[in-house]
């Protein structure tokens, strides 16, 4: 690996892990190997002021996946002894570097992933800070009656294993770590190695200004070096007490094949349906706004297009004029060539995303197809038959293949095929609320957005909460502080409640 310069605080490099490990070890270890008051360095006053834990200092970056744990649940049963208050304040830091530091974190992530659009990863991180759900979501329920009461507290598991994708490195982290942490949680992270620098400097942040503030440290943890061994490793660690995974089939399905319980926010291939009824002009707006977001990278974004025939001219027209470049047939073949490989072996060969083109700029794709890119061209897109691998395939680069459909029925029959039963997300442009309910009904997704984006259905230009992990196949939904919780009940037998008859007191 290369050597860049150490992290700073105010820097706009992506800084290299192992400079990081150093740093924090160096002014961590003295002669002795007891913690050093290095002088002038930005964790020393965070080292310095809390000697209580032994990891302390360290700021969540570690070598090694026991470390992380033992850092982690170190973490934990100190935010343990601060109470909700503490949490709130762990997650305000959060928010606030989440925000103040978006276009400095936002770039360093499009620099080193190399994929995505650098207004869309800055956005990201700002949403995320303002909109996350925090602790206010952390509410009990209580039944009163003639035999006292009961509380339902919603109680922390300890430590949970994180993996992230490279589609959204710091995003998942931010949103995770909020939710976890109001919670009551810490979490150690694996992020993907694509994304691993802004991940760790992103968590950095994060940890030392909680450390100054409220005295803990690793709240958010993370492997430094992550491959799929440290992966495997977090899975199967004792001390981690729940896994949350989010990502594609195969880590998926390595989560729901683990002995622990596990979240998985897994694959997604979202299809769009636009019936006769549809505002067509609204939709292509609402299509290249969602599929062209971030350049198609998101698990939510619109994948494939079903367009009833007696519409179907008048909607590629619409979505020219809404600023999408179409291709034409000859161009859409050599694009798919260059595009859609093929992986895996035997059964499991299937179509994939040409590494060189996914999360690239659709200008990009449109010279790929031989056709003219132009300056600020969002998205691509062109007619295909139902069985262009673009269909089945989350291409995650922003061209949209629009297949022509008899009728509504065949419509939202070949969306559901093309969303090989992942319940993850539909959209459909439509004033037809039959149509809309039987699409609903058939493909039974986590998020269904009508006659909008589909960002909007994790609040973008929509309403609801924010996060960046959608638990599909484990059904938890758009994640928040409850889904990482146990319930507990706590009873208080005929006492404290005016409701009970005077009777159960004398009994
Ligand atoms: P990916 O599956 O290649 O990687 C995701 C993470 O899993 C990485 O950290 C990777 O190192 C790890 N990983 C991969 N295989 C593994 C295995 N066998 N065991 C343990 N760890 C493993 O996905 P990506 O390219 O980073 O992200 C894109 C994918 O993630 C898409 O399929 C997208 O739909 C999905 N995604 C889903 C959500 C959601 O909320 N449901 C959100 C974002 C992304």
């Amino acid at each position: 690996m290369s050597t860049v310069s150490p992290p700073s605080t105010s820097g706009v490099q992506a800084p290299d892990i192992q400079a990081i490990v150093r740093q924090v070890i160096a002014e961590l270890t003295g002669a002795c190997g007891q913690p050093a008051a290095a002088a002038g360095s930005p964790v020393a006053p965070a080292a310095a002021a809390s000697a209580a834990g032994s990891f302390a200092g360290r700021h969540g970056i570690f070598a090694s996946v026991d470390e992380a744990v033992s850092a982690a649940q170190e973490a934990f049963e100190q935010l343990e002894r601060l109470g909700v208050e503490g949490r709130r304040k762990a997650i305000a830091h959060i928010r606030r570097i989440s925000i103040d530091d978006a276009e400095e974190l936002g770039r360093m992530e499009f620099e080193e992933t190399k994929i995505g659009r650098l207004e869309h990863k800055i956005e990201k991180l700002k949403v995320l800070g303002e909109r996350s759900p925090g602790v206010e979501f952390m509410q009990s329920e209580v039944y009163s009656g003639d035999h006292g009461l009961a509380v339902i507290e919603h109680a922390p598991f300890g430590v949970i294993g994180a993996i992230t994708p490279v589609t959204h490195s710091l995003p998942t982290i931010t949103g995770n770590a909020v939710s976890m942490i109001a919670s009551g949680n810490t979490v150690v992270v694996n992020p993907h190695p694509s994304g691993k620098r802004v991940a760790a400097e992103g968590v950095r942040r994060f940890n030392a200004a909680i450390h100054r503030d409220i005295g803990v440290d690793n709240l958010v943890s993370l492997v430094a070096e992550p491959t799929l061994d440290t992966a495997s490793a977090l899975f199967n660690h004792r001390g981690v007490k729940l896994i949350c995974v989010t990502g594609g089939p195969a880590v998926a399905r390595a989560a729901l094949e683990s002995r622990k319980r596990a979240i998985v926010a897994g694959p997604g291939n979202p299809p769009v349906v636009v019936d006769e009824t549809a505002d067509l002009d609204r939709a292509a707006r609402s299509i290249i706004y969602g599929a062209a977001y971030d350049n198609n990278l998101l698990c939510i974004a619109e994948k494939q297009v079903f367009v009833v025939a007696s519409v179907f001219d008048r909607m590629m027209a619409a979505m020219e004029r809404a600023g999408g470049l179409r291709l034409s047939t000859r161009q859409v073949d050599e694009l798919t060539k260059k595009a859609i490989v093929m992986v895996g072996e035997g059964a499991h060969r299937h179509p994939a995303p040409c590494k060189d083109l996914l999360g690239q700029d659709a200008s990009l794709l449109a010279r790929a197809a031989g056709a003219e890119g132009r300056t600020g061209l969002e998205l691509v897109f062109g007619e295909t038959d139902n069985d262009n691998p673009f269909v089945p395939t989350e291409q995650m680069m922003p061209f949209l293949p629009f297949v022509r459909c008899k009728d509504v029925d065949e419509a939202i029959r070949l969306a559901h095929e093309s969303e090989h039963g992942f319940r993850h997300t539909a959209i459909i442009h439509s004033n037809n609320v039959r149509n809309m309910s039987r699409m609903g009904r058939l493909l039974d997704t986590t998020l269904f957005v009508k006659n909008g984006p589909s960002v909007a259905g994790l609040g973008l230009g929509g309403e609801g909460y924010i996060s960046f992990s959608i638990a599909t196949p484990t059904g938890e939904g758009v994640t928040t502080p409850l889904t990482f919780t146990r319930q507990r009940r706590c009873t208080l037998v005929d006492d404290l409640c005016i409701l009970g008859s005077p009777d159960s007191l004398s009994r």
